[in-house]
């Protein structure tokens, strides 16, 4: 064989390696131990230079942030490496899909904020692999921070028989949501009674009595009235639920749409075939060639920031 090929196939002088090593370790178990020698390590034994070792810079660069690009350096080495492989961690635990964490640029998704980041780094020489985690980051950070806080209280009005607890928790999950108004540095925060705004669930037939813009068929907002209409809330709609959409998604986007209402949006339309509908967009009416979608778009929440 000639070195040529030993230089340019990796894999085969790895193989080559663990061979040799294998030969070495059988001929220590059937001679016993060699006699020291000061210079020489014993057979068998590995030579401290010789241990693949993380000897430091690996770490995680870059802001912890929605709409950011950490980076992850993969610092120094005891020895030549063979192959290196990046794992990108949320709380210590993989993150899947594993094609985006396997790089070494990785922009957080909403599923991060709130959590902590690292890289698991495995390095490859010869034989020996080994594995390590850099420091974790800040907790991942909203796309802004809180700029304005709206308070708000929860009533109903009617017959409501849908439960209002859960009406409460899952419109103050929406409004947590970083996929949400959220993201445009507007905080909800609960109060008892007052505020600025009222988010009712209310029987379909007293939504006229808001307004006479509103409709029994229809949730609607009227002044600081964001109303949720009890139908709609229990059941979506039948449009939604013919394109297989989950009630779960229809009550955040009701709650973002006629919240989008109070914080001054109006309708807008579908941008192009194919995109997301914009959350102000009428999608229980028709959707124009967009996709149903229960969050704001990128240019609504521009439209909102303070
Ligand atoms: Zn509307």
């Amino acid at each position: 064989m000639s070195g040529h090929v030993w230089r340019r196939d990796g894999a085969l002088r790895g193989r080559a390696g663990h061979a040799v090593v294998l030969l070495a370790l059988v001929a220590a178990l059937l001679v016993g131990p060699a006699p020291a020698h000061a210079d020489d390590p014993a057979p068998g034994s590995t030579d401290p230079a010789q241990v693949l070792t993380a000897t430091g810079g690996q770490r995680v660069k870059g802001t912890a942030r929605l709409g950011r690009t950490l980076r992850v350096r993969t610092g120094r080495w005891s020895m030549p490496l063979d192959s290196l492989t990046v794992r990108w961690l949320r709380d210590g635990e993989p993150i899947v899909p594993a094609r985006k964490a396997g790089k070494r640029r990785y922009q957080p998704t909403w599923r991060d904020v709130g959590h902590r980041l690292s890289v698991r780094i495995t390095a490859v020489s010869g034989i020996q692999t080994v594995s390590v985690d850099t420091a974790s980051t800040t907790k991942v950070k909203h796309l802004h921070d809180v700029r304005r806080t709206i308070r708000y209280e929860v009533r109903s009005r009617g017959n409501v028989t849908a439960d209002l607890a859960t009406f409460e928790k899952l419109a103050q999950q929406t409004y947590d949501d970083p996929r949400g108004w959220r993201a445009a540095g507007i905080r909800f925060v609960r109060v008892e009674s007052g505020g600025s705004m009222t988010l009712w669930l209310a029987a379909a037939s007293e939504l006229p009595r808001f307004s006479a813009q509103c409709s029994s068929q229809w949730s609607c907002r009227v002044g600081r009235n964001v109303v949720v209409n009890q139908d709609r809330w229990q059941g979506a709609s039948s449009s939604w639920n013919a394109a297989g959409g989950s009630l779960r998604d229809y009550r955040h986007l009701v709650v973002n749409h006629e919240t989008g209402h109070f914080l001054g949006l109006g309708h807008s339309g579908c941008p192009h075939p194919g995109a997301p509908a914009p959350v102000m967009m009428q999608q229980s009416k028709g959707l124009s060639g967009c996709r149903f979608n229960p969050w704001p778009t990128a240019a609504e929440i521009a439209k909102v920031s303070p």
